[in-house]
């Protein structure tokens, strides 16, 4: 391809997603990254959602006063990729596209796509293990191979996926010691069906979100670490954006989109000193 850098954020249609693109575009030619043309892929599961964001950006006034796009005498190209994380064809095909388009790999895959349902009942908890978990997992198996040495790929996780009190001591425990994205995996199937049972209360949070970020950061950190172990040199670490005014939070959160796309973008784009397998919280590693 003409590009010397790619990227694609998934979820990128609107909220962090979307600032996630702004900020690496503002931020990629400041970036040791920076070696020519940057293409961001904004992959959204609409496509009318999709298009109409990247016309957004391509008239946003911050990156046109920055001159951070191509058309404006910048580095960085914006074009739309359609992803549902839902679906795994949906996957393969954006897995496709991609490496039609750059045979040798991308450079970063930002993973920032979830929901946040209202109630909490066995198929809450499906949906959004569903996608936010298997999802985002299936996501990151099926580019890994694709990710170009030395690359970088960023889930966003959530700060609510750290392990408190919620859960029992022993759940707790397998989640710290879990050296296999299987022991993650068998633990969100285990949440499942207690809660199908209506027998998780005293061991399991009655929050499936929580839960499904708790095994986003989970399996970031298990993967990550299988991975590094094969010799592969891809970073791969999980974050929290913080809390931030998004149609999620409907309009509650105390930062901006642009704020919390810092530590993602930081994940992405920055300095992270060879960081692996790490949970990000406020631009630093977090324990869980
Ligand atoms: P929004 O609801 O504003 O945006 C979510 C984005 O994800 C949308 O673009 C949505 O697309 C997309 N999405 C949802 N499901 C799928 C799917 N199956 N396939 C592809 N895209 C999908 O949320 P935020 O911007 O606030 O959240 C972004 C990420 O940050 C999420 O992972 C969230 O859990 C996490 N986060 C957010 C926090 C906050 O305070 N806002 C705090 C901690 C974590 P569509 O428009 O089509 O629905």
């Amino acid at each position: 391809s003409s590009y010397s850098r790619v990227a694609a954020v998934t979820g990128a249609n609107k909220g962090v997603g979307l600032a996630c693109v702004r900020q690496l575009a503002l931020q990629y030619p400041q970036s040791s990254l920076n070696n020519g043309p940057f293409l961001i892929y904004l992959a959204a599961r609409n496509k009318e959602r999709g298009e109409k964001a990247v016309q957004d950006i391509l008239q946003d006034p911050q990156l046109k006063e920055a001159k951070a796009l191509q058309k404006d005498g910048g580095l960085s190209e914006v074009k739309y990729l359609p992803l549902d994380i839902d679906s795994k064809d949906s996957i393969k095909s954006f897995a496709a596209t991609l490496k039609k388009e750059h045979p040798d790999g991308i450079d970063i895959l930002l993973n920032n796509a979830g929901i946040a349902m209202d109630g909490f009942d066995a198929n809450v908890v499906k949906k959004t293990l569903h996608c936010n978990y298997y999802g985002t997992m299936e996501a990151v198996k099926q580019m890994l191979p694709q990710i170009k040495d030395g690359g970088r790929i960023v889930n966003v996780a959530s700060s609510v996926g750290l392990l408190d009190s919620k859960y029992a001591g022993p759940i707790r425990e397998r989640f710290l010691n879990a050296k296999k994205t299987e022991e993650i995996t068998d633990l969100m199937e285990e949440f499942t069906s207690a809660v199908e049972k209506n027998q998780y209360e005293g061991t399991w949070p009655g929050a499936a979100y929580k839960v499904s970020k708790a095994g986003v950061i989970g399996m970031t950190k298990t993967l990550a670490m299988d991975n590094a172990k094969s010799g592969s040199r891809v970073l791969i670490n999980s974050c929290c954006p913080g809390y931030v005014n998004t149609d999620m939070t409907k309009g509650r959160g105390a930062k901006t989109p642009d704020e919390g796309a810092q530590t993602p973008v930081l994940l992405a784009l920055g300095e992270i000193g060879g960081s692996n397998a790490n949970f990000w919280y406020n631009g630093k590693i977090t324990a869980w």
